[in-house]
């Protein structure tokens, strides 16, 4: 155990324990040395101490991204750093995939901020596939250059993961100046994504869904030849400027002010992540995945993600029952738990159970016999 983790548990001391509560896909619960750490007194962030603080972090989050080059930590939610991404590195004109809710805000982002988006939708429920990804990015080239894709790893709102390896190889051996920007907020932390090995130009996230840290920190991955690319944008604004943000990590120091308190959190988490061990963290998210998909099926319900696509970190579980989400929300509250409906036209026709953070298998089994015996109540 780290001195930093012997530290935070005598903080969390003072603070009183709960069980995991939260199964929505966001905020999900954070550990009480986690929570404990933001209550230490501030620092001046030009300070050796806040230096430090930013260099353990940095270090480590390269170690989750599987990159050598950079991460940025900026005070934002991930929607900001969607908005970063293609204030970056687009110009003009990039393609962007939308097979759910959150890939529809990126192409909506990236239409705001005034770039031409070529938009390639892909049915909800479904992965976005390479063939897919070569078709149309074939298609958008034969009237201009492509600067970047923008895909989106787990779509939160139906429980789709896509083959983000296999789709930044398709886009390379097509249109190798093209670059691959990937939205990992709701499963960077629960599964793998490999950004140096599987050559990803951003790969962003934010702090509070898997990684189970308070809301308010974003972190992305930059490749250097992202950060090159960036120098000849326009536009690119001041506060997520990455070539600004760049210049102040050789500094181990951000631009403006950082969350320095989400900031001790993020260290304290940070151990506990490396200290379960990143792999035991993906193959633990991969069985409570397993598990959950097993017992919608045993329990007369269907899964709405194709097969070979369910995500690792959230489950949608289509409400072949009929049962009033609402309802079983209430019966839960009741012990303190709490599931999501199904997102946006999906609402009652699904439900979403997260397993995403620190959800453990004992947790899920209080889950499911919570929502067992609820189901035992709606039978005539
Ligand atoms: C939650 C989520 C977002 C939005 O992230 P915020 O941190 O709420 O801005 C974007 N993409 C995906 C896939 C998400 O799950």
């Amino acid at each position: 155990m780290s001195e930093l983790l012997r530290e935070a548990a005598v903080q969390a001391a003072a603070i009183p324990a709960h069980r995991q509560r939260l199964f929505i896909p966001g905020p999900t619960d954070v550990a009480a040395e986690v929570l404990a750490a933001q209550t230490a007194p501030m620092i001046g962030h030009r300070s050796d101490e806040f230096e430090a603080l930013f260099a353990r972090c940095e270090a480590q989050l390269r170690q989750l991204f599987f990159t050598k080059t950079r991460v940025f930590t900026v005070v934002a939610s991930g929607t900001g750093l969607q908005e970063a991404a293609v204030r970056n590195l687009v110009e003009h004109r990039m393609l962007s995939f939308v097979n759910g809710a959150f890939s529809q805000r990126w192409h909506d982002v990236a239409a705001s901020c005034g770039k031409q988006v070529v938009r390639a939708d892909i049915p909800w429920n479904s992965a976005v596939k390479p063939e897919q990804v070569a078709n149309a990015l074939q298609d958008a080239l034969a009237t201009g250059p492509v600067e970047a894709i923008a895909v989106v790893h787990n779509e939160t709102s139906t429980g789709v993961m896509s083959p983000v390896r296999e789709i930044a190889d398709t886009v390379r051996a097509i249109s190798p100046e093209t670059l691959v920007l990937v939205d990992a907020v709701s499963s960077f932390g629960g599964a793998r994504l490999a950004t140096d090995d599987w050559g990803l130009d951003v790969v962003l996230t934010s702090s509070q869904k898997a990684l189970a840290l308070p809301p308010g920190l974003a972190f992305c991955a930059v490749s250097d030849r992202a950060l090159q690319r960036a120098r000849a944008v326009s536009g690119r604004g001041w506060y997520f400027d990455f070539l600004r943000l760049e210049k102040s990590r050789q500094q181990q120091t951000t631009p403006a002010t950082p969350a320095i308190s989400l900031m001790r959190s993020l260290a304290v988490q940070l151990d506990r992540i490396l200290e379960e061990g990143i792999e035991q963290r993906f193959a633990r998210h991969a069985r409570l995945a397993d598990r959950t998909q097993r017992w919608a099926l045993a329990n007369g319900f269907e899964l709405m993600a194709e097969a070979g696509y369910r995500s690792h970190t959230v489950t949608t579980v289509t409400n072949t029952r009929a049962i009033s989400v609402n309802a079983l929300n209430a019966a839960l509250a009741r012990q303190e738990m709490e599931i999501s409906n199904g997102y946006g036209d999906y609402k009652d026709k699904a439900f979403r159970i997260a397993h995403m953070g620190e959800v453990q298998e004992s947790d899920l089994e209080r889950l499911f016999a919570a929502i067992e015996h609820f189901l035992t109540g709606q039978k005539q």
